[in-house]
């Protein structure tokens, strides 16, 4: 007999998973303004909000924080850090961030003025939140099969090449300061960006002479569908993969928070010395002197240990397979999911799945709602809520994407727990000609709006 698949580690420490009633649940969402963000983590059984900063560090990164060095500047934790760093991504020059969007704040600062235009696939909600904060416009050049739900196609997250040739030929190209590839593309369902695309964008951006920089926050994940995907690299290790794609890059922004499964950290890394002696001084003036940059010193040595840790092939095999693993138990329930799944969440197409709750009324935060209602499990709402409103119109952006997604923590629940959440979506879907009616907003913020909103449901509970 063949052995089955297991996770390539062991257990050492636990915490509770908190069991509640419906009826506190209810009362709970109620109290939170029906906003998931504003709920306590007790208050929650299963928590699939993000993926970010609630990943299980192991026995290595914990000892590894024993041996942090603290010193301000020159700390042994920064030059473990920045070794880690050169030998898993090549990039000689490293900035440390308190976490990603520092890391934009601090690239974008450096580069990005008023009117210009950066091109990519489809930007990450504080991507966009940073470029749109400084008057400029973040173009999304995703393939449009990326919008085609249950097409299946090994690299959803790609950039469409005309339509960023395209931007490039028609602007100004000292308006274009840089292009950004976001690997996986969260926003399009945590779909993978493939080699050869990675390859053509550099071309392009030398072709015309503009940086290319790739936010990287799951770039390991990425680099696993590379490995099992793409025609050529079946035999090259996740690290070879990995110093690829940064190879064909001027820089890269990361969010420590996922794929170096460390609670929190970022930082930038780039090719050029140039480039990063002008972001010193935004990294000094915003995150703290560029050897610690808003990280103590046993924060670097935990992140340093995990960028090792999150490229081991089998452990991507197992955080990408108990993803596939819900979304098939999900299908097999007959729930409309993004496929494929991608790498570190499963999205459910709430417009399918509550067709009678009108666009304008927000499916999927109903659909989150629901979710916890019924059996504690905390999702988020990647609609029309998160997508916030026209920076000159301030109408709602409708899309017609309305996702919940339900992103999974690096080793930390169990597959018995992705079977409960999929009996809790079956148990939803069961229903789902009852729910008709979504929310109204009462109070919202005017960027980034979906973290602090507040909402009212229509008919309430
Ligand atoms: C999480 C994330 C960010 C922002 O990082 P934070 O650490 O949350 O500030 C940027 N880009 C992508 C693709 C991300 O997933």
């Amino acid at each position: 007999m063949n052995l089955p698949f297991i996770e390539p580690f062991k257990i050492k420490m636990v915490e509770p998973v908190y069991m509640s009633t419906r009826e506190q649940r209810e009362n709970w969402i109620r109290e939170a303004s029906f906003n998931l963000f504003n709920l306590k983590s007790e208050q929650v059984t299963i928590d699939l909000l993000t993926d970010s900063g609630t990943g299980a560090m192991s026995d290595k990164q914990w000892s590894a924080m024993m041996l942090g060095d603290e010193s301000y500047a020159g700390a042994s934790s920064y030059y473990n850090l920045k070794n880690a760093i050169k030998e898993i991504t090549g990039f000689s020059y490293f900035l440390p961030t308190h976490q990603g969007r520092a890391a934009e704040n601090v690239l974008f600062s450096t580069l990005v003025k008023e009117g210009d235009l950066v091109p990519g696939n489809s930007h990450f909600d504080t991507t966009k939140g940073h470029i749109e904060f400084r008057k400029a416009i973040p173009v999304d050049c995703t393939v449009d099969v990326a919008s085609e739900f249950i097409v299946w196609h090994p690299f959803k997250g790609n950039v469409d090449l005309d339509k960023l040739e395209d931007v490039l030929k028609t602007n100004p190209l000292e308006k274009i300061p840089l292009i950004i590839v976001t690997i996986t593309n969260n926003t399009a369902g945590g779909q993978p960006v493939s080699m050869a695309n990675i390859r053509e964008v550099h071309n392009l951006a030398q072709r015309y002479g503009v940086k290319f920089f790739l936010d990287s926050a799951r770039f390991a994940e990425n680099a696993w569908f590379i490995k099992t995907r793409e025609d050529g690299y079946s035999g090259k290790s996740i690290r070879e993969i990995v110093s690829e794609m940064f190879s064909y890059t001027d820089g890269m922004t990361m969010s420590s928070k996922k794929d170096a499964i460390v609670n929190m950290g970022g930082f930038i890394g780039l090719k050029d010395e140039d480039l990063f002696r002008q972001a010193s001084a935004y990294n000094i003036i915003y995150e703290g002197f560029i050897t610690y940059g808003g990280m103590s010193g046993r924060d670097m040595n935990a992140l340093a240990q995990g960028l090792f840790e999150g490229t081991d092939f089998e452990f991507l095999s197992s955080r990408i397979g108990q993803v596939a693993y819900l979304g098939s138990k999900m299908k097999k329930y007959g729930i409309p999911i993004l496929e494929p799944t991608g790498g570190h969440a499963v999205f459910i197409d709430s417009k399918s799945f509550l067709p009678h709750v009108p666009e304008e009324e927000f499916p999927a935060q109903s659909l989150a709602v629901e979710l916890f209602v019924e059996g504690g499990i905390r999702s988020s709402e990647i609609g029309t809520l998160m997508a916030d409103r026209d920076p000159v119109t301030r109408a709602n952006r409708f899309s017609g994407k309305e996702f919940v997604r339900l992103a999974i923590p690096r080793r930390v629940y169990s597959d018995n727990h992705m079977d409960y959440v999929a009996a809790v979506v079956k148990n939803v879907y069961d229903r789902r000609d009852s729910i008709t009616r979504g929310f109204r907003i009462i109070k919202e913020a005017p960027l980034l709006r979906h973290f602090t909103i507040e909402l009212e449901r229509f008919g309430g509970f």
